[in-house]
Parts: C-alpha cells; structure tokens; sequence
C-alpha cells in the first residue's frame, strides 16, 4: 500500500517520454553488439578506445585474478589494499603528472568523496551549470554552499566566487568538468585556472572523458599546458570508459591524496576494487601508450561523424573528444529518431532529461576506435535516410 505511488509516478514518466527500461547486451560491448537476437552498429558506449572486451585486457584481469582472487575481502585502510592498487595508483599519477593519486571504485564514488572532504557547510562551491551529476550529488552531500555559473563561464564564475568570499565562506572550490559528458565540449580551463588563482579558490577538474583521449593521453589539463598541483590542485578521472575498465582515481599532491585517503567516505568505507579490474587498468595504461593510433582514430571519427551530420543539417556542436551530440529537443522526437535508426541497424540510445536539461533531449553519437571507417559511412547515410523525418519533426 505504501508503495502504490509508484504507478502514479510510472505513468507520469510514460506520459513524459522518460520512462527508461533496461536492454541487456547478448554479445561483450564493442562497435557492433547484439540486443534481443539483433546485431547493432553501436554509438553508445564510453570505451573510446575499443579497449573493454580486448582480448589483451581480459587476460590481464583474468591473470590478475589467478594470483590475487576474486575480491578483496575489506576496504583500502583494512586490508583491502594489496600491490597492485599501489602500482595502479602510481601509474595513474605518473599519466596525471602528479606526485600522487588514490583509486576508489568508481568515478562516481571518486566525486562524492573528494568534494565532500575538502569542503562542508562553511564553505562554498562554484560549479558549471553541466557538470556532471557525481559533481552535483557530491557538492549536495558536502553541505557546502552551492554556487551555479552559466556553462563555461569564466566570468560568471568569478563573480560567483567574488560573492561567496563577500558572504562569509571559509574555502571555496571552483569544480568543472574538462571535456563535458553530455556535450562533448571543453570548458576554458586556462581561464578558469587563472580564476580560481586570483581568488585563491581550491581548482578540480573532471576528466572522464578527455582520460587517454586528449593530451597525447594525458588529459586536457596537460593538453592545455595546465600542471597537475600548481594550476590544478584536483584532477579526477575514471578507469571506466576509455580504460575500458571499472573505477576512478584523483590525481594530486601526496598531501592533498593522503587527506582523501583519511577523509573521502567513498574511499574509506567501501570495500577495495578487486584485482581483476585492477590488471586491466594496467594493461590498458600501456597500450594507450604503445598504440596512439587507438585515441587518434576515435578523434578522427568523431571529427568526421561531426562534419558529415552538421552538412546534413542537423545541429552538432563541435567535439572537442570522442562525443558527438546531435542535438533533437523533446524527448519523444528523440526516441522516435533512436527507434527509425535501430530499424536501419544502429544502436544510438536517446539521452533525455534528468540526464540534460528539458527541452534539449539529444542522440549523443560515440565512435569507439574499435568502428571501421566503412561502420562510421553506415551511420552517416542512415542519418542522411531519416533526414526529412527528424527537419520535419
Ligand atoms: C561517467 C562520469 C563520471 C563517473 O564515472 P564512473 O566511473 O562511471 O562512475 C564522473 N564524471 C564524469 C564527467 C563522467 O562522465
């Protein structure tokens, strides 16, 4: 009985167009995979570098697994850390260029905790109005004052920092994304270095999606001649998209990775990864480096995808990485375009509020490096097909 809302607020989402239902993969994730006996050109991934069902990666975990087992038994400061979440966190920090960085379960977890434990209820965070919904949750569990600039902003956002010192706040926190998740643009992140300096605000920046893409891997921050600890003092990634496995780090000072190692709840009481993903992480780590071509072929598709579509007249922002988002508005024109490319073979999954805003729902388009340029053509010409349907609404 106390349950019955649930039908209520079921319809609702139906009425809206925003009722999601899961679609389990019959096949491992990659360019092409099969849902419901059907084989599917896939554009809806995050394993940017085709990395996930590698075979090289999968004999990584399953080695890494033989010797160390299954799971890990406890969290990090018990015993559930061992050698290769050491070796991991130190090869993470040298990609990152900073001394130091600690492994949580997910980027997610990685967020929540870190925002959490630099900053509570006296202080104030200054966030991009896209960033994404770990950043969100993270800055709403901090009890910190919440401050929204308009999407890359600088300007607005040193307002907003101006303003929060004016009124009392202890430490501020200026927090975006690099590369943002939903977009797939970047955010300017030498100016918003510069501002967070004058201010002597606390700079984080989320790289989830510029990780082992942007920066000859690096990310966008060294891509941009940012330096890890002097002009960004928090750099968070995750293991799970272009790593092609599971987890996310933050990349700093020892100081600033030891305090989260004492202070992050995410970290402290979560049990530790286990070593299958572990293994992964570190073979792919050294095949993004021993094969560029991986991140210069997914840029090179998006690149393209970007110019073909925009030719065709449908709105495609410029990517900066690997997303390409066309850009359809209400959710329900958004499906129908997702079902009448499904018909034609393609898997292109309609992202729709809460994940973006009312009214900008969007068919956001990732080619893996994985896609062969002939995969990326099919695509291009099924778009060119449904045209008319999606210019006429
Ligand atoms: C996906 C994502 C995360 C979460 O990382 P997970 O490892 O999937 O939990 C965090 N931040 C951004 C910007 C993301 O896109």
């Amino acid at each position: 009985m106390t349950l019955e809302f649930l039908q209520d607020e079921r319809a609702r989402l139906v009425r809206l167009g925003l009722w999601r239902t899961l679609r389990p993969l019959e096949s491992p994730t990659g360019p092409v995979v099969t849902v419901a006996g059907c084989e599917l050109l896939q554009l809806s991934s995050n394993d940017y570098l085709g990395l996930s069902a590698d075979g090289r990666l999968r004999a990584a975990a399953a080695a890494a697994s033989e010797v160390w087992g299954t799971g890990t038994g406890a969290s990090r400061l018990i015993t559930g850390t061992n050698l290769l979440h050491t070796e991991v966190e130190a090869r993470l920090a040298a990609l990152k260029g900073a001394a130091d960085a600690v492994l949580f379960s997910s980027g997610y977890l990685a967020n929540l905790g870190t925002i959490q434990a630099l900053v509570g209820p006296k202080d104030a965070v200054v966030s991009d109005t896209l960033n994404h919904a770990s950043i969100i949750d993270g800055c709403r569990l901090s009890g910190a004052r919440i401050l929204v600039y308009p999407h890359a902003d600088p300007t607005a956002a040193a307002q907003l920092l101006e303003k929060a010192r004016r009124e009392g706040a202890r430490r501020l926190l200026l927090i975006t994304d690099s590369v943002f998740s939903m977009d797939g643009d970047l955010a300017p992140l030498v100016a918003l270095s510069q501002v967070a300096r004058r201010h002597q605000a606390i700079f984080m920046v989320d790289e989830a999606h510029a990780t082992l893409l942007l920066g000859e891997g690096r990310g966008a921050v060294s891509g941009l001649g940012l330096r890890a600890e002097l002009e960004v003092d928090v750099i968070v990634g995750t293991c799970s998209k272009a790593v092609g496995a599971l987890g996310g780090f933050v990349a700093g000072s020892r100081e600033l990775c030891d305090f989260l190692r004492n202070r992050a709840r995410s970290f402290v009481f979560d049990t530790a990864p286990p070593a299958g993903v572990l293994g992964a992480i570190r073979r792919a780590l050294e095949l993004s480096e021993a094969e560029p071509e991986r991140r210069q072929r997914v840029l090179a598709h998006a690149r393209r995808l970007a110019d073909a579509l925009r030719a065709l007249d449908y709105a495609v922002p410029e990517p900066a990485a690997a997303i390409v988002p066309v850009m359809i508005g209400e959710a329900e024109r958004a499906l129908r375009l997702a079902e009448r490319l499904r018909e034609l073979g393609i898997l292109a999954v309609a992202i729709r509020p809460p994940t973006v805003p009312p009214g900008t729902a969007r068919l956001r388009l990732c080619p893996i490096a994985t896609h062969s340029d002939e995969q990326i053509d099919e695509v291009i010409a099924a778009f060119a097909r449904l045209r008319e349907v999606v210019l006429r609404g």
